[in-house]
């Protein structure tokens, strides 16, 4: 591409709040057949709201010293989830407990360390991996619950889990719309999450994500060996995404997108950042892209 042709683009793409790193990644974009794009914060808004708390008939009686833990473990992480959970108990009158240690699994959880008993809040994998007993109202009702497209987070203590959370995040007002002009454009769509299967099929449906592209509970690990998958098919891969769990797919994929109010590790690592997240950009991207090179042909 001519120096001039790529300025261009480049600038074009600002204007419209598109930020490209370099002449690489505004070269490429045409050529993506592929794009893999995160749930939470990317195709929802990553604004969820807590709409239940539902304890096991055992915690039931401890839930005030319970809920105290609930807060102290999420007031320590930076996931929006944790986020959302510290706001509806704070709202509660809950009051937070020091730790004594606390670690984030990312993707995964955090844990935590109170009164020298263990802690965990996070999702069914990190629950089945530390093979904590769920109390069959809970296993029950989680079913439901994220049938729904609610996200559940199950709390733990190293035995049993004592309850669960269930949160509502919005899908964005643009997903459907930019996911429907990827698709009518010969691109193939896919969805990758942390979260629960039932969970990001609802929400996948919503944009309009066929069930067969969908993957859920997946690792950072997991979201990038699925970026090489495709890769190893011959695709071209644009992954977008905004968190820390999608920083290693991020720089798997040959172009990468992160969203304006993503984290600093995925905005670092992406060659492209929507200052809006809003997923209209993308197709708009793209396009940028195909009329730089062809004013360079
Ligand atoms: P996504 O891939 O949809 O952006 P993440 O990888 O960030 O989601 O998180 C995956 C799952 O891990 C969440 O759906 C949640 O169940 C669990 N999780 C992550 N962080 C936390 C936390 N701080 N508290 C509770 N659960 C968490
Ligand atoms: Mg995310």
């Amino acid at each position: 591409a001519t120096p001039t042709a790529v300025m261009v683009g480049i600038g074009k793409g600002a204007e419209n709040g598109i930020l490209i790193k370099d002449a690489e990644a505004l070269e490429l974009g045409y050529k993506v057949d592929a794009v893999i794009f995160d749930k939470t914060g990317t195709i929802t808004e990553g604004k969820p709201v807590v709409t239940d708390i539902l304890w096991s008939a055992q915690a039931v009686n401890e839930k005030d010293k319970l809920a105290a833990v609930l807060l102290s473990l999420e007031q320590q992480s930076e996931h929006p989830l944790a986020m959302a959970v510290v706001k509806h108990l704070k709202a509660q009158q809950v009051n937070s407990l020091p730790s004594a240690y606390f670690h984030s699994l990312t993707g995964q959880g955090v844990e935590g360390l109170f009164n020298g008993q263990p802690y965990y809040a996070g999702n069914l994998k990190l629950v089945e991996s530390c093979k904590t007993a769920v109390p069959e109202e809970l296993q029950t009702a989680a079913a439901v619950l994220s049938q729904t497209g609610k996200t559940v987070i199950y709390f733990a203590s190293h035995a049993t889990v004592m309850a669960i959370v269930a949160l509502q995040d919005r899908v964005k007002t643009n997903s459907a719309k930019a996911i429907a002009e990827l698709k009518n454009g010969g691109i193939g769509v896919y969805m990758l999450t942390g979260d629960q299967a039932a969970t990001a099929i609802h929400i996948g449906r919503q944009a309009g994500i066929s069930d067969s592209h969908i993957i859920a509970n997946a690792m950072p690990a997991d979201k990038s060996n699925f970026v090489k998958l495709l890769q190893a098919q011959g695709k071209t891969v644009a992954m977008v995404g905004d968190g820390i769990n999608d920083s290693q797919a991020l720089a798997q994929a040959n172009l990468s997108i992160a969203m304006g109010h993503g984290s600093d590790i995925a905005i670092d690592v992406a060659k492209i950042t929507l200052v809006s997240s809003d997923l209209l950009q993308i197709p708009k991207a793209l396009k940028l892209s195909r009329l730089t090179v062809r004013t360079i042909r």
